[in-house]
């Protein structure tokens, strides 16, 4: 049984939520169909009302299926194989994402450059590959698309802030040609080269978030990740949370600590989480996560999460009031149609509540 608090903080929430998708606060919503949708909106809008769903990790699936070489995890396949990427984009898109991620993790100049798959290929060709693909199939159902930064190179030999700025730039410039939905600097290890990729996005006036793949304790310049979210949010990231390297348990204790800091500093930006389908408990306070258990990159089945586990998993992190809710590598199709299913009964049971909590109070005014 819920309690008083409880009941009055569910009547909050539903109010909020049928006040967000009502411009006339009535009951006559939208038809169900349409209430929901989300192509063509502004992202920021739409999580005001309901958590979003992500996609899951493109360039892990990508390998195991042969399109991605395995230490470089450079996007060539979207040039090489455009239909693997693109019957993947579709994979999610089916199993419920709201937003697809275009398939261009470290397509930046110098990561591209230091690649040793041996390929050419111009920081312009793969990016606007990636983002036609995207594109293409997020128009095929009902999903927003998003456009990634990611850690360069440049930036760990200490060629400067100009240097590290100029390579985001071309990526931001290509995103913003085709119009992309939103940006998310994600996989940063520290906060300093975080805050550029969030200046470089936010001069473009997108809607822009930041995820850094750090664990509850701190980031690799030994910043708390408390403190860590902060500063990505007074650089003006709208979104802020974690990606990749800790499993979801880990990943829900370094959101709480985020949003304890965030709260404490006054700051809301929407929360954002996509970590690993694995397993982290006994790595918890390693500075990579899982990048250094002896199972990485190609031994991690035993460490894999279960479909109930993803679901458990969107459960506790909409309860922490996080609104952007998927997954990055070891996430698969059929873990995102969990966090999906799980949203959406969610959403069904505070309409009903709704609907319930409305007739009673209209019964005891009558
Ligand atoms: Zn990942």
């Amino acid at each position: 049984m819920l309690s008083k608090k409880g009941l009055r903080v569910l009547s909050q929430r539903a109010k909020h939520i049928l006040e967000s998708s009502c411009p006339a606060k009535c009951m006559s919503t939208a038809p169900e169909e349409e209430k929901y949708k989300v192509r063509g909106r502004n992202v920021l809008d739409v999580m005001k009302e309901r958590p979003l769903v992500g996609d899951g990790g493109m360039v892990i699936a990508l390998e195991k299926r042969g399109y991605v070489t395995a230490g470089n995890w450079t996007p060539e396949a979207v040039l090489e194989y455009p239909e693997a990427v693109r019957q993947l984009h579709r994979e999610f898109l089916r199993a419920g994402s709201d937003v697809l991620q275009s398939f261009t993790f470290y397509a930046a100049e110098g990561k591209l450059k230091s690649s040793s798959t041996g390929k050419n290929y111009t920081v312009a060709e793969i990016n606007q590959a990636g983002c036609d693909l995207v594109k293409e199939v997020a128009a095929e159902g009902d999903a927003l698309t998003c456009g990634g930064l990611s850690p360069t190179p440049s930036y760990g030999q200490g060629k400067g802030k100009q240097a590290v700025q100029d390579e985001f730039r071309k990526q931001v410039e290509i995103y913003m040609e085709h119009d992309l939905d939103f940006m998310l600097a994600e996989f940063f290890a520290t906060i300093e080269e975080t805050e550029w990729a969030i200046e470089v996005m936010k001069a473009s006036g997108k809607p822009c978030g930041a995820t850094m793949r750090i664990g509850p304790t701190s980031d690799k310049s030994d910043v708390d990740s408390g403190e860590c979210a902060v500063r990505m949010a007074a650089a003006g990231a709208d979104l802020v949370g974690v990606n990749c390297s800790f499993g979801p348990v880990t990943s829900l204790k370094t959101i709480e600590k985020m949003k304890t800091s965030l709260d404490a500093a006054g700051l809301e930006p929407f929360l954002v989480m996509q970590p690993v389908a694995f397993h982290t408990g006994d790595c918890e306070h390693n500075k990579d996560g899982y990048h250094e258990v002896p199972e990485f990159p190609l031994a991690l089945e035993s460490r894999s999460i279960t479909r109930w586990d993803a679901r458990k998993y969107a459960r506790a992190a909409y309860d922490l009031g996080v609104r952007y809710i998927g997954g990055c590598c070891g996430f698969e199709p059929y873990h995102i149609r969990e966090i999906a299913e799980e949203v959406h009964t969610l959403l069904y049971f505070l309409r009903n509540f709704i609907i319930v909590h409305y007739c009673c109070v209209f019964y005891n005014t009558a």
